[in-house]
């Protein structure tokens, strides 16, 4: 864990969250800014600051993160209507808080991507 992540907060407990799933390897919590009727963060349990810093030995965790969010887009009821996932990298990107994580966003017609 690392202490002043937010997101590792999370992870431990430390910090409350709306979860709606969790395993081994990952965690899920809806937004506490809610950009669409769904908003969900997936999240590895692993601390990796950002996209850039994933390895090789990450694979199976990157992929899981993708498959989690299809199983949650489906528990949610948006698989059929539609959503949209995620993943900002950096200042530019628009990334926030340093833990990698996906959105899972739908519920709503979603527009063009700014
Ligand atoms: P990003 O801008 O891609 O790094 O996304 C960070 C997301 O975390 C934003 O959508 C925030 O609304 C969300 N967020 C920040 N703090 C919390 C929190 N305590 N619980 C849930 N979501 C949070
Ligand atoms: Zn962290």
């Amino acid at each position: 864990m690392t202490t002043d992540c937010l997101f590792c907060k999370i992870v431990a407990g430390d910090i409350p969250a709306d979860i709606i799933y969790q395993d081994e390897h990952v965690i899920a919590f809806r937004d506490i800014s809610p950009q669409a009727p769904t908003h969900i963060l997936i999240v590895p349990r692993k601390h990796i600051a950002t996209i850039n810093d994933l390895e090789s030995t990450d694979q199976l965790l990157a992929g899981h993160l993708l498959l989690t969010a299809q199983k949650l887009a489906r528990e949610q009821g948006i698989d059929q209507s539609g959503f949209r996932l995620v993943m900002n990298c950096n200042q530019e990107g628009g990334q926030t808080v340093y833990h990698i994580h996906m959105h899972l966003m739908g519920g709503r017609q979603l527009t063009v991507l700014g």
